[in-house]
């Protein structure tokens, strides 16, 4: 694919699918010829192949870019997924529990965060009673949605994730009886791409989402003036945006960036809200491939304020109440953007691309009420 001249710097990080397969196996069978390295820069910057296994998400691996991961039978077969160690953040940070009830992914296409959900419930032993809990998976997009349900039964899913296809996630009923048990929401909310493109527009990463030609050519506006330094009306340098489909919009005034945070920053926000009112939720992720704190900190801050949040108790969880390995991650939240509450900001996740981690720009953080589920593994 056009993917496949990924940017030397940045690894191809591979998810192992637990619904199918374990890392052992893959180990064993796909990576055989692998060499084993123990710094995430020994892969990136190799065409050999080299393997890491990442030491903050379980079942991840990063192997040289070169690697044509896409003829591999496992890749084929849904057994090895794709997908950046950062977009492997918010399942995991959600940390879902069988005994914690249904799981929503409320913006789900192309899947990635599902199928993680669905592994992750999959791997827990420990049966309550009653039937095992169920993702139930939101797509407002028809297209995609059908991307979706692809990626579902390609990933072995079939049976643990419900798809509402051309469902709008905002005109779910959280009094439903059917999601009376919904004890855990993964939002993932369009947002503005920011993260996702290196310097040169490119992706650093293959995307399922990302379709077609989409992706590769930022959408130039030909006859605007190119900045130069010096341009006294010249606006910030240029943003490149990435919306849902992959595709490339270059912002040029900053005026234009502020109206398209805003509008994405109050949809988030409202996404939130609405998330906060399931009646067992116990515990929401929200994440962006934003690196813009009007989609990050800020949604978090103002959701904590809202009546809602208040009304049902809802709290940041802190540093220290996250799983292992998102604790230990060590780039954290921006102190001012969180309006100088160093605790939220501490427990808002965030990458960025270019600092040497091999990762996409992206940005988690997770809200949770009622102590009983605040420290899983504390
Ligand atoms: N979580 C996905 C993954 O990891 O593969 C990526 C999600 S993408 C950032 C956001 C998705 O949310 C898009 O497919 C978009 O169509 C969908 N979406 C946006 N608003 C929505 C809403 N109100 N209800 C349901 N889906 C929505």
């Amino acid at each position: 694919t056009a993917f496949a001249q990924a940017s030397p710097k940045y690894p191809r990080w591979i998810r192992i699918n637990a619904l199918k397969t374990t890392l052992d196996h893959q180990l064993k069978t796909t990576f055989k010829d692998f060499t084993r390295v123990h710094a995430i820069g020994e892969v990136s910057s190799a065409v050999s192949h080299n393997l890491y296994i990442d030491e903050h998400v379980p079942n991840l691996v990063a192997v040289s870019p070169g690697f044509e991961v896409l003829k591999t039978s496992a890749y084929k077969s849904g057994a090895i997924i794709l997908q950046d160690k950062a977009s492997c953040f918010p399942a995991y940070l959600l940390d879902p529990r069988l005994e914690d009830g249904h799981v929503i992914d409320s913006c789900a296409a192309p899947g990635n965060k599902t199928t993680h959900l669905a592994a992750i419930l999959s791997s827990r032993t420990v049966v309550p009673e009653g039937p095992p809990p169920k993702v139930f998976a939101f797509e407002r997009n028809g297209h995609r949605a059908k991307t979706l349900e692809n990626m579902v039964t390609l990933a072995g899913g079939d049976e643990i994730i419900d798809i509402t296809p051309k469902q709008d996630f905002l005109k779910v009923d959280p009094d439903a009886k059917l999601y009376q048990d919904v004890g855990c929401l993964l939002l993932d909310p369009s947002c503005s791409g920011s993260g996702i493109v290196d310097r040169e527009g490119l992706p650093p990463i293959h995307l399922p989402g990302l379709t077609g030609s989409a992706g590769l050519k930022p959408e130039r506006n030909q006859n605007r003036k190119r900045k130069r330094k010096g341009d006294k009306d010249s606006g910030p340098d240029e943003q490149i945006l990435v919306d849902d489909d992959g595709k490339q919009t270059v912002i040029t005034s900053e005026q234009e960036l502020l109206s398209r945070l805003d509008t994405l920053s109050s949809f988030q926000f409202i996404l939130l809200q609405h998330a906060f009112k399931f009646p067992s939720a116990r515990r929401i992720t929200y994440s962006t491939c934003s690196v813009h704190s009007q989609e990050n900190e800020e949604v978090v801050v103002k959701a904590l304020q809202s009546d809602v949040a208040k009304a049902r108790g809802w709290r940041i969880l802190t540093r220290d109440q996250q799983v292992s390995g998102m604790k230990e991650w060590p780039v954290r939240g921006s102190v001012d953007a969180a309006h100088g509450n160093e605790t939220i900001a501490d427990a808002c996740i965030r990458t960025y691309r270019d600092d040497g981690r091999g990762v996409m720009g992206f940005f988690v953080a997770a809200f949770v009420r009622d102590g009983s589920l605040a420290s899983h593994d504390a």
